[in-house]
């Protein structure tokens, strides 16, 4: 899977694809990361990106033409014209960061996982040139309900989160199939028919007793189904009290 990213901060991700999963998918091949500074898309001596708002406001806005180029740059061809006609290229997804998105959810990025190439454009300042969001991206990234400064960071939130999903990135495939916000029909916390998910359950490493507090008994005890029993049961718990939202509507959840 390839990954470009395009922000006028590069030196950003220095950080973030240097370290566990993503560096060694990184260098597994796996996942391929490039990382583009926007500046180098600019037209004029000072390297401008940026301008103010029509209609007045706060803030500057990023300005189109750069971005543009630099996707088209990056697929080889021209993408949108003023007959509204953006290229979509199969596998392909340009996602433009913005606090007025969708939701990145698990399910994002199993879908994006499943993509060939993903294209993300970081804003800055007061956001980006609606044209950007319009007839660029084919879709606008929202990763939490809150406003950070800049879409660097949702970047590589939506690149550490998808680059696990992919096959071979992290060592046992099963740990990326049962884990927080999996579908529960695919996993041990399975508890009822329908949508929905549940959070992990809690997990214990020795010593076996800290501080007086002992880790569970049943999980020392080696009873597999036992085991699995109380997994599902502390997840059910533990998503009714933090996430209620994504407990399903109907079944033994309701009860149990
Ligand atoms: N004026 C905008 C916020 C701009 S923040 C608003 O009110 O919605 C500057 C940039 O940070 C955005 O262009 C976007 O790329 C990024 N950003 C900020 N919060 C984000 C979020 N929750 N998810 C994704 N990107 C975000």
């Amino acid at each position: 899977m390839r990954f470009d990213l395009i922000s006028i901060f590069p030196e950003f991700f220095a950080g973030p694809l240097d370290h566990g999963i993503v560096r060694r998918a990184l260098e597994a091949g796996i996942a391929q990361i490039r990382v583009q500074d926007l500046r180098e898309f600019a037209r004029d001596r000072h390297r401008t990106v940026d301008d103010r708002p029509f209609g007045g406001g706060e803030g500057m806005v990023l300005k189109p033409e750069p971005l543009f180029e630099a996707v088209e740059s990056l697929l080889g061809h021209t993408v949108g014209d003023s007959e509204d006609t953006v290229a979509r290229e199969e596998g392909t997804a340009i996602l433009l960061m913005s606090a007025a998105g969708r939701l990145f959810t698990q399910d994002t990025a199993q879908r994006y996982a499943g993509l060939q190439r993903l294209i993300l454009i970081c804003g800055r300042y007061e956001g980006v040139d609606e044209r950007v969001a319009e007839h660029l991206a084919t879709e606008e990234v929202c990763i939490g309900d809150y406003v950070l400064s800049g879409g660097e960071l949702p970047a590589a939130i939506v690149l550490d989160a998808v680059t696990r999903l992919l096959p071979g990135a992290v060592g046992n495939e099963a740990s990326t199939q049962n884990e927080s916000f999996q579908p529960y029909e695919h996993t041990v916390r399975k508890i009822a028919e329908g949508p929905g998910a549940l959070l992990d359950f809690p997990h214990y490493t020795r010593p076996a007793e800290f501080r007086g507090w002992k880790v569970p008994e049943v999980l020392i005890g080696g009873n597999h189904a036992e085991v699995a029993k109380w997994r599902r049961q502390k997840a059910i718990e533990k998503t009714r009290r933090n996430r209620p939202d994504l407990m399903p509507k109907s079944g033994e959840s309701q009860t149990g």
